[in-house]
């Protein structure tokens, strides 16, 4: 059985650091059981542990996964990450008491879901080892949410530990106060090479398609698996790459940009139209909706006010979603123009694309390196504007412009 950190593909650095900040993790908990004269000797426990933690790294590296796997690490009862224990485990499944996982919803994480979390973290870890709260995209966090986890980290429990997530260490992702409280680990985009070997090893997918989907995913695993196994995706992804063909005017322009934005809310709405449905019938039912009795029209008062809350909470996640669809589109065609670029520049690298390879290569004749670079540029300024918030339909009409007329 792998251990914990099997899963963080390409990143053994982190795992090094990752693993000795268990080992001493583990040592502070004996020697806080142990009376001196009985612990063993070597070591100094705590060297190596600290109580906030930030994983940076592209989309897809394993941020979160990196996360978790040192939660389990210093959950396990052998202080390693076995993987088989049962610390290790339930942090792995999500059910362990003292380890609590935020993942926003929406497009930002609020003070009171922060200062409900800090509240909780807190307290003494019912199993004894540590309090662990891990937050997922840290660089959602509002000014005040990110206030209150400041507090938390600046005055920490004793065995509280925070684990943040964020793109960079940048000060648009994480405010320069709680980086400077926080020991950094940086992962790298992994190798399309190691991303196909664990799509192998651990999905059982078959070694021709695990290249193909690590090439075009770009290094982000869970894209590639998806690519590897979920027609859909590849279909979704082949109407992506479709429209630097389709683009032969304005009005073609006009119409990539339509299909490309419908797609995104197409696959944005697939992905969340379940779960809000589980979540308002859930809801329902804890308010005792239907019911007659006395106090029941209070209750119904109350419940519009909370079903409004959900109902907030659940468009701004498809919002994310939409968002979240549409640039993985962009990263697609991204990867088209920069292998464009690159056979104009005759470099010796193999394309993202292997696909539509011949077709970057026609590009690459047709426009030469500028023309493929400025193409590339459309791309990712077009990313970078929906990213500080322009309307997603004129960022993406303005690309197709760009990409048409070069
Ligand atoms: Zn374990």
């Amino acid at each position: 059985m792998p251990d914990v950190f099997a899963d963080l593909v390409g990143q053994d650095e982190a795992v090094d650091t990752l693993r000795r900040a268990a080992a001493s993790a583990a040592a502070l908990l004996r020697a806080s059981t142990v009376p001196a004269p009985d612990r063993p000797a070597g070591g100094d426990p705590g060297a190596g542990m600290t109580h906030a933690w930030i994983f940076t790294g592209p989309p897809g590296s394993g941020r979160s996964v990196a996360a978790r796997a040192f939660a389990a690490a210093l959950q396990c009862v052998h202080g390693t990450g076995c993987g088989e224990c049962p610390g290790c485990h339930t942090t792995l499944t999500g059910t362990h008491a003292d380890v609590r996982l935020v993942v926003p919803d929406g497009l930002s994480i609020g003070v009171n879901e922060m200062r409900a979390l800090v509240l909780r973290a807190a307290s003494t870890p019912s199993g004894g080892r540590w309090q662990i709260v891990i937050i997922e995209d840290a660089d959602r966090l509002t000014e005040a949410a990110g206030n209150a986890l400041l507090k938390a980290i600046e005055e920490p429990p004793p065995r509280t530990v925070f684990l943040l997530c964020a793109p960079s260490t940048h000060p648009d992702d994480i405010s320069v106060t709680i980086r400077s409280r926080c020991r950094v680990v940086p992962l790298r985009q992994p190798s399309a090479a190691a991303v196909a070997a664990v799509l192998v090893r651990r999905d059982g997918i078959a070694p021709d398609v695990a290249e193909w989907a690590a090439a075009a995913a770009q290094g982000h695993v869970g894209r590639a698996r998806r690519l590897a196994r979920d027609p859909e995706a590849r279909q979704r992804r082949d109407a992506v790459l479709a429209v630097p063909r389709r683009l032969t005017g304005v009005g073609a322009a006009f119409d990539a940009a339509s299909a490309l934005i419908e797609a995104a809310e197409a696959e944005a709405a697939a992905s969340v139209t379940e779960i809000d449905e589980t979540e308002r019938s859930a809801l329902q039912t804890a308010l005792g909706a239907g019911g007659t009795g006395r106090g029941a029209a209070g209750a119904m008062r109350g419940a519009a006010g909370q079903l409004k809350d959900l109902e907030k909470r659940q468009k701004s996640r498809a919002t994310r979603a939409q968002r979240d669809a549409l640039d993985r589109a962009l990263v697609d065609l991204a990867g088209f123009y920069r292998d464009a670029l690159t056979m104009a520049l005759r470099a010796p690298v193999a394309p993202v694309h292997t696909d539509t390879a011949a077709l970057a290569g026609a590009g690459a004749q047709k426009w030469d390196a500028e023309g493929a670079l400025r193409r590339l540029e459309a791309v990712l300024e077009c990313r970078a504007a929906i990213e500080v918030n322009v309307k997603p339909r004129i960022a993406v009409e303005a690309m197709m412009l760009a990409l048409w007329k070069g």
